[in-house]
């Protein structure tokens, strides 16, 4: 990744994520090719696009976990930061129904590297509550992680994740097994942390009901960008309804 201090290609926001011509390949198969993507601070992105379409492979690249040609800028206004922190909540975690582990113990592993068998001060027990407080999920605390709902390991998930601020949030399918009031709660959540911290956040969904209320701008990607836009104008595309065999694209 390319860290820059001042706007690249025109951008005045205050912070942006910028992917240029982004090819990868794994074990001599293209998954990605000339994937170009603007992303803002402040700003929802979906990315959307069959199974295989290479989405998780594309938030790889940006963690760094995926070998890529081409180019992945983070630009900074204020050009305090070398490089951007980006928060990453997987795709679907599994814990052990059986394990002992609670989300305090888990927390003061991530974000204190104490191990969680040592007694954990109330100082950092408030540290973890204000935590988890982001995702008002302080009820949690001293909860067992295998016996968290899955919307409830993705709300604690999604607090280590905000731990320290991110400049860019991804969530991987952050919808996926959640019903739809769940859905509802996880959009509102990220529309919150937007707003409160202005960070720039990128999710995958098969969910599309969700875009039109929450979504700045989404992604349809199978490969390669197909279609980057407003919720609407995408999924009323030919491109959409080609992909998802639709049939005809709607008015
Ligand atoms: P999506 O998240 O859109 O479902 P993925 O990025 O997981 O898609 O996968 C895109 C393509 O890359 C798929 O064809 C998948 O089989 C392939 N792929 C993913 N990971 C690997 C890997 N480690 N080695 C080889 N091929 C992979
Ligand atoms: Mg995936």
């Amino acid at each position: 990744m390319i860290f820059s201090k001042h706007g690249i290609g025109g951008c005045d926001n205050s912070c942006c994520l910028k992917i240029h011509g982004l090819s990868v390949n794994l074990e001599g198969d293209e998954i990605l090719h000339d994937v170009n993507l603007h992303m803002h601070c402040g700003q929802i992105t979906a990315l959307i696009g069959p199974n295989g379409a290479g989405k998780s492979t594309l938030i790889k690249a940006i963690l760094g976990q995926r070998v890529y040609s081409g180019s992945i800028y983070f630009s900074t206004f204020s050009g305090r930061h070398e490089k951007p922190r980006i928060g990453y909540v997987p795709q679907s975690p599994t814990f052990d129904k059986g394990d002992p582990v609670s989300v305090l113990d888990l927390f003061v592993c991530c974000i204190s590297r104490r191990p969680a068998f040592l007694p954990v001060s109330a100082a950092l027990r408030q540290k973890v509550l204000e935590c988890l407080s982001r995702v008002h999920g302080e009820a949690l605390i001293d909860k067992r992680i295998g016996d968290l709902s899955g919307g409830e390991v993705q709300r604690v998930l999604l607090a280590l994740a905000l731990e320290p601020i991110p400049h860019i949030l991804i969530l991987d399918e952050p919808l996926s097994g959640v019903d739809v009031e769940g859905m509802e709660q996880v959009m509102a959540m990220l529309d919150e942390i937007r707003r409160n911290f202005d960070l720039s956040i990128l999710i995958t969904t098969h969910d599309f009901s969700m875009l039109e209320q929450y979504v700045d701008d989404v992604v349809l990607i199978k490969g390669t960008v197909l279609k980057d836009g407003a919720p609407k104008d995408v999924l009323t595309s030919p491109e959409f309804h080609a992909v998802f065999h639709l049939g005809g694209a709607a008015q």
